[in-house]
């Protein structure tokens, strides 16, 4: 209830902000212009993504972000004027429906000029799915439901990792594997060439100066990552499967309590017992989390604590942003994951 009304009262602040953005929008509209030859309009929803779109479109353009600050995109709601700039755009840039619940909707009654690209479903993207098995915390308790979860079992944490399809919910967080990411910038140079094709060439060479840095980064953190290879540790919201995977450190457990949850006295109970059982070297919460329940979980256990920010909630948007993100994942862990000497 409370949100409800917190939320109106936002949507009053902002309607001010639509009304005067949408009036330069339609100045901007009014003159008959051939299709796509003003500036490329591109919408994409998270920051990783948006970092590596930024890259890509550098000297023609710049794409739109829409789960700006410290929002989270698994419970971001669209403002009106969110929902028209998608509406407005060439191109339309999200991971999946299950990462971005907020983009169902908009996407239902998508106008047929705005081209969608769902990254998630993109040529060489590798995806992995939603783990919920033994190792990781099975979701048979009710109450703290982790995005969209559903029971099952293959928590084949060595798989390869699905190519699309399967039956299970599939982890949406897929940029934080540098491979991945490679696949997702030369899919979107692909289509930005496709909708601006005087652009090709400016994508084509920004697309590849990108590829190469995320290959330096690649064996950069591969370096740095090693020493701690093998030391358990957990994680509170379970987003960081495709960079353990790709760096070979796989956390011994997820918490599984959503950043927006509360999570129960007895939960908490449950999950210092895992700690314990687990002898987990660290314990790492997200931003948003709130600190004390961190502390309540790792008091009276050896484990320490840190904190990763796998959506980039406490970094500034730009072309820098991935880069940023991928270096302090891999400078926290390996920080707490070294005993201070
Ligand atoms: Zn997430």
């Amino acid at each position: 209830m409370f949100e409800k009304f917190a939320a109106h009262a936002a949507h009053r602040v902002l309607r001010f902000f639509a009304i005067a953005t949408s009036a330069i929008a339609a100045s901007a509209m009014s003159a008959p212009a051939p299709v796509h030859a003003a500036e490329p309009n591109v919408v994409v929803t998270i920051k990783p993504v948006h970092s590596l779109v930024t890259a890509i479109m550098a000297g023609a353009g710049t794409p739109h972000l829409l789960v700006d600050g410290a929002a989270s995109p698994h419970t971001f709601t669209l403002k009106p004027s969110n929902a028209k700039a998608i509406q407005q755009a060439d191109v339309f840039i999200r991971i999946s429906e299950s990462l971005e619940p907020f983009t169902r909707r908009v996407v239902e009654a998508l106008p047929s000029k705005v081209k969608l690209m769902s990254l998630a479903e993109a040529k060489g993207v590798t995806l992995l799915p939603q783990r919920t098995g033994a190792t990781f915390e099975a979701h048979a308790h009710s109450g703290e439901h982790d995005h969209d979860a559903h029971d099952h079992d293959d928590h084949d944490h060595d798989a390869a990792g699905h190519e699309g399809g399967g039956h299970g919910v599939q982890d949406g967080h897929i940029w934080l594997d540098p491979k991945n990411a490679q696949a997702i910038v030369a899919a979107v140079a692909a289509e930005l060439s496709a909708t601006y094709p005087q652009n090709a060439e400016l994508f084509a060479k920004n697309a590849a100066e990108v590829t190469a840095k995320i290959d330096a980064l690649s064996s950069d953190l591969q370096a740095q990552l090693s020493p701690v290879r093998g030391k358990p540790f957990i994680v509170f919201h379970d987003a960081t499967q495709y960079f353990e995977s790709r760096f070979e450190i796989p956390a011994a457990g997820s918490v599984t309590v959503t950043p927006d949850a509360q999570p129960s006295a007895k939960r908490l109970t449950e999950v210092r017992k895992k700690i314990a059982s687990l002898s987990a070297a660290c314990v790492f919460a997200e931003p948003g989390f709130q600190p004390k329940l961190v502390a309540a979980v790792t008091d009276g256990t050896t484990a320490r604590s840190g904190t990763l920010d796998p959506e980039g909630a406490t970094l500034t948007a730009g072309p820098e942003l991935y880069f940023d993100l991928m270096r302090n994942l891999a400078r926290n862990i390996s920080n707490c994951l070294t005993p201070a000497t």
